[in-house]
């Protein structure tokens, strides 16, 4: 995998993610790996194609394609194309050119919602919060819609979703997005996440499942987005973490006794992973159970202590993605089922 230049991370970085990961082979294959281009992923809309017959369209382009997973066959990474003469100069290795960009986003295929473009690690919530046919589901941090276009496809438009988003812009893209994917069964809302639970819980309405994908510092998305590099700061993480913790104790409030919650994020930050964990099982107490969960990747329990702050032992059930286990992106899921 070639490096390629990329803004220097800032110390404090450096110093927090040597400190999260203190092997030093460990933390050499990380600092390598942020600095290699992402792997291309896409899903496939199996509500309007299924993968065989996508993948003979898209080999039309020239693409390499593969499926990694035998159990998630809807599942493709574009492992790059067939160069043309012109495309030499932009050879992965001998026989595979890289891909343009926005190239994935320009064809034919996905402008019919035949796939959705959507980074591995960000198809990890669906797939432990695992909704079915029927449910009552909310999606209450959903654009640009990457988990509520999958959720409306393993529900095969049945049951109901609400995809709630703060953002008018974002949720512009998110309504693009479901038309595009052709998900029906989706109602979508424009409301800060915790006066929307409010305002749910007044009218009596309780959700059978709910991911709570909050916003968050991005510390896993260095690969695609390196600029994160020079907007990160520690003060933004403090900000960030209370209102992660707001979201998830909103979300608590409209979950189904026996209902299940799954908490993401995109980033490595403590103070926004276990940090949010620790408080909502303190809070809820022995009304809520920390489930444990499979996930068809490498992963690694969560954290019990940062920076002398001890946490509760149960946050050991949550996972961390680190890029260097899998060549994705880095990412963080808590999964939890309300008793009383
Ligand atoms: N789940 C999305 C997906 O898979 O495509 C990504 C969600 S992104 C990590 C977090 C989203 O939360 C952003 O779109 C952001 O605008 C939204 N957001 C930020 N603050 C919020 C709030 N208070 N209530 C609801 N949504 C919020």
């Amino acid at each position: 995998m070639k490096e390629r230049k990329i803004p220097e991370p800032k110390p404090l970085f450096i110093e927090r993610m040597n400190r999260l990961i203190p092997d030093t082979n460990d933390q050499k294959n990380y600092w390598k790996i942020v600095k290699t281009e992402p792997v291309n992923t896409i899903r496939v809309n199996t509500m309007k194609i299924n993968s065989e017959e996508l993948i003979k369209k898209l080999e039309d382009y020239k693409w390499k394609l593969i499926q990694p997973w035998k159990n998630y066959p809807e599942i493709l990474i574009v492992e790059g194309k067939t160069p043309s003469e012109r495309e030499r100069e932009i050879l992965i290795n001998k026989n595979l050119a890289k891909l343009e960009p926005g190239e994935l986003g320009r064809t034919l295929e996905h402008l019919l919602g035949y796939y959705y473009i959507q980074e591995l690690s960000s198809m990890l919530p669906i797939m432990a919060l695992n909704p079915k046919e029927n449910e009552i589901f909310l999606d209450l941090c959903a654009s640009p819609g990457s988990k509520t276009t999958q959720a409306g496809n393993v529900m095969k438009n049945t049951g109901t979703i609400i995809a709630n988003e703060v953002s008018l812009g974002r949720m512009r893209i998110l309504a693009s997005n479901l038309e595009r994917c052709g998900i029906t069964n989706t109602i979508i809302t424009r409301k800060d996440g915790r006066s929307f639970c409010r305002k749910i819980k007044e009218q009596k309405i309780y959700f059978d499942k709910i991911l709570v994908d909050a916003p968050c510092s991005g510390e896993g998305t260095l690969r695609s987005s390196p600029k994160t590099f020079l907007m990160w700061n520690p003060k933004t993480i403090k900000a960030l973490s209370r209102l992660q913790k707001e979201l998830l104790k909103s979300a608590f409030m409209t979950l189904k006794i026996g209902g299940e919650i799954v908490y993401s994020t995109c980033t490595h930050a403590p103070e926004e992973n276990e940090g949010v964990i620790n408080f909502i099982l303190n809070e809820f107490k022995d009304k809520i159970e920390i489930l444990d969960f499979e996930l068809p990747l490498k992963t690694r329990p969560g954290l019990t202590q940062w920076e002398g702050k001890e946490y509760d032992s149960r946050v050991k059930k949550t996972k961390r993605v680190y890029p260097q286990d899998n060549n994705t992106e880095g990412f963080f899921l808590a999964k939890f089922r309300r008793l009383g």
